[in-house]
């Protein structure tokens, strides 16, 4: 595995990779690697020649200060978890490579109900930091193919949405969610629980499991209800569940013919979790 720090290097030898006529995977993360982010490089890894990772903390999309300064960072376990993955290139750039005119006063981007839906309503201007960001990386990267977790769904959707705005013809790949064990979706911020929250964590598990299985009989509302009650019970702080379409996210009374999803954001302490499921 090759290691860049700088976008200048990375971009000469991608360069030369693509007029070899190799085609190029990328994986954007943020470090604090997990099974799920490994399941992106082996999709990744079996759809084209060549596999970039980049780690980043990308501060523009943090709407919370201190969620940013206690975000995880284990680079000296990630880079062998990369390395035994098969990541044939790993970018690991600083803050000023990316954004050598500074955080402030950056450019905007025109999300539409993506950006005060869900997420977007929870966490304002956080999805323009992902644009921010995922825009800089494209433009050093410029994959082929993007492999990103269905577990930030709304996250796809607006990457997706950034991929038109650019007028790029990357592809991008919403890949499944992996789980520990007991239904918790892996991600970063498990890690940042303490024993007891962990074990209370796996309600959001068993509340889009509830949904899932009332879905076709259960009113609506009364689903939302038993979920929140599920939540709470365990000590969560809810910032929302919602039962919405798969295409817009807007919420539904029941069944829709493009599909539906159940999707929660949720407290424990003050870890933000977030977890979604097909209906
Ligand atoms: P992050 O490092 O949290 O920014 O995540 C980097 C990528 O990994 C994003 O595309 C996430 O959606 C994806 N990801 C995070 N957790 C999971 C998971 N449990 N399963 C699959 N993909 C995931």
């Amino acid at each position: 595995m090759i290691m860049y720090k700088r976008a200048a290097d990375l971009a000469m030898h991608l360069e030369k990779q693509r007029k070899a006529g190799r085609s190029i995977g990328f994986v954007p993360t943020m470090g604090a690697l997990h099974e799920g982010h490994i399941s992106l490089i082996a999709i990744s890894k079996r759809s084209t020649d060549l596999t970039v990772c980049s780690i980043f903390v990308n501060p523009t999309q943090f709407n919370d200060p201190k969620d940013f300064q206690k975000y995880p960072i284990t680079l000296e376990k990630d880079i062998p978890m990369l390395e035994k993955a098969g990541v044939d290139v790993l970018f690991l750039p600083e803050v000023a490579e990316m954004y050598p005119h500074g955080t402030r006063g950056l450019e905007t981007y025109d999300l539409g109900p993506l950006e005060t839906l869900l997420e977007g309503k929870f966490r304002p201007g956080h999805f323009q930091g992902v644009c921010q960001v995922m825009r800089r990386l494209l433009e050093k990267v410029h994959p082929d193919q993007l492999f990103m977790g269905s577990k930030d769904y709304q996250q796809c959707m607006v990457v997706r949405r950034l991929l038109t705005i650019m007028g790029l013809p990357t592809t991008l790949h919403c890949c499944p969610i992996i789980r520990e064990a007991d239904g918790l979706a892996m991600s970063s911020r498990n890690l940042r629980l303490t024993p007891e929250q962990r074990a209370n964590a796996t309600a959001i598990y068993r509340a889009l499991m509830q949904i899932k299985t009332g879905f076709t009989s259960g009113p609506v509302p009364t689903l939302i209800e038993n979920a929140i009650r599920i939540l709470e019970s365990a000590g969560f702080r809810v910032d929302y569940v919602s039962i919405a379409d798969a295409n817009t996210l807007e919420p539904i009374p029941g069944p829709s013919p493009s599909g539906a999803i159940a999707l929660i954001a949720a407290f424990q302490g003050d870890v933000r979790l977030i977890d979604n499921m097909i209906l």
